[in-house]
């Protein structure tokens, strides 16, 4: 029989949720072969060069305007691609995939299929058919266990996605009408996940969902033992948890960060904002004053925590008025880091009805309280100096980064960066540093956001 290989590349956009969709579809990708049981074996080897690609996937993001006008530039980016070079197929999948499907399969050519989330069961089908179709293969079909070997990341860090969907219709957002209700991972399967990444090499655990907190609830079942099991188990690896709906933090969850060193004091917790009209209307579920119980909370309970918000900018029930109590709000809590979101007026949803307010001032306000907010980083982070703190290294960069001494700048994070987000932590040193290994560092400066550290022991003792 013969074999041939054909080169897969997925492009993911949008967040880390889409991030995981990508990563296991590349692995069953390379699990299951295609053959005509007669003639050929096909296989399916990952590249990270679409240039380099004989299939080429994009997962897109469709939650906002933007996020949707980036997935079409990056569609038609990638599409040059077939036409001019090496690329034989190229799919549309993801969000904008599953919330556009039929527009956008009459409307976009280039694309050989556009695959929406729901589909996700049948891709391997899916594939067999087309690359039977391009090479004119007859009869393909899928073949299980190809690839023998376990395939392990070596990251890092990993993200875990503990669920899918949501049921909380907060009324500008279409992520339930894309992802459909909330539905939990089986525990056997996070579980398996977290040990492979573990083996693997991953000394952080990031968990994540669109209501991580509210993991079990359809199934009978409770996020906090299910978390408690796993830092027992784990207990040489950090666990941070991501998109926590302010309704679900309870004194039990807090407890859990008191009595676990490896339940990361990094709090991320999206409050979109603070007036109690727009809470209301956005159906959030929770009041300016609970908003502030949770902080008072958190920042009694652990005093070096971070607290990263979201906040939505420009709601239509967002006058001058409401947007002052917003920062207001902002210049007294003083997160340690916050991001602000225009707000997108989106087809299908509750908040569709309101009559959007102008562009020119949603951006005039995000630039305004943005740049209060940077003030409040940057000055968080100077007030670091001097720290000592766990951290990891993840790679070497650069070192003319800086004009120092130092012959090695390395891109590290404690606990107060999250993968992807958070600016690294720029650790320099005279020798060479092992990356992936736990060591103890020194914030010495800043620069911005960022902070700069030196190895705070011989690096032997670390
Ligand atoms: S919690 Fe609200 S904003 Fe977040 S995914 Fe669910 S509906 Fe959207």
């Amino acid at each position: 029989m013969e074999k041939k290989i054909l080169k897969i590349y997925i492009q993911t956009l949008g967040c880390a949720k889409n991030e995981v969709d990508s990563n296991n579809l590349l692995l069953r990708f390379r699990k299951f072969g295609f053959s005509d049981k007669k003639t050929v074996l096909i296989q399916l080897e990952p590249v990270f060069e679409a240039s380099q690609a004989d299939i080429i996937f994009l997962n897109t993001c469709g939650f906002i305007l933007s996020a949707k006008e980036e997935s079409l530039a990056t569609f038609f980016e990638l599409s040059e691609y077939k036409a001019s070079g090496k690329c034989k197929l190229l799919f549309m999948v993801g969000c904008l995939a599953e919330r556009y499907l039929e527009d956008l399969t009459s409307e976009i050519e280039e694309a050989d299929m556009i695959i929406p989330i729901s589909n996700y069961d049948n891709i391997e089908n899916i594939l067999a058919n087309s690359i039977s179709d391009t090479l004119c293969i007859p009869d393909l079909i899928p073949v299980e266990n190809i690839c023998e070997n376990e395939i392990l990341s070596g990251k890092l860090w990993e993200y875990i996605k503990i669920a899918d969907g949501c049921n909380n219709h907060c009324s500008y957002c279409t992520i339930p009408l894309i992802r459909g209700p909330f539905r939990s991972f089986k525990q056997v399967e996070i579980e398996e996940n977290i040990k492979k990444a573990v083996k693997s090499g991953a000394l952080e655990i990031v968990l994540i969902a669109q209501d991580t907190l509210n993991w079990g609830n359809d199934i009978n079942e409770n996020f906090i033992p299910l978390l408690e099991n796993l830092l027992i188990k784990y207990p040489n690896t950090w666990f941070r948890l991501l998109y926590l709906h302010p309704k679900r933090i309870t004194d039990r969850l807090l407890d859990l960060f008191s009595n676990h060193d490896n339940l990361l004091n990094y709090f991320d917790i999206p409050f979109q904002h603070v007036n109690n009209i727009i809470l209301e209307k956005m159906n959030r579920s929770i009041k300016k004053k609970n908003i502030y119980k949770i902080l008072e909370d958190i920042r009694r309970k652990f005093p070096n925590a971070v607290i990263r918000s979201t906040f939505i900018i420009g709601h239509p029930l967002e006058d001058q008025k409401e947007f002052d109590e917003l920062v207001k709000f902002i210049e007294e809590v003083k997160l340690e880091r916050a991001g602000f979101f225009k707000y997108s007026h989106e087809e299908d949803t509750p908040d569709y009805n309101l009559t959007p307010i102008d562009e020119e001032t949603i951006i005039d306000r995000v630039n305004e309280i943005s740049a209060i907010q940077d003030d409040i980083s940057m000055s968080w982070a100077m007030s670091l100096e001097g720290k000592i703190e766990t951290a990891f290294i993840e790679k070497q960069i650069s070192d003319d980064l800086f004009s120092s001494d130092s012959k090695y700048v390395y891109a590290a994070r404690t606990f107060r960066e999250a993968p992807d987000d958070d600016p690294y932590v720029y650790l320099e040193s005279s020798e060479p540093l092992e990356i992936g290994k736990f060591l103890k560092i020194k914030i010495y400066d800043s620069v911005a956001y960022n902070n700069i550290a030196i190895p705070a022991s011989p690096v032997s003792e670390s």
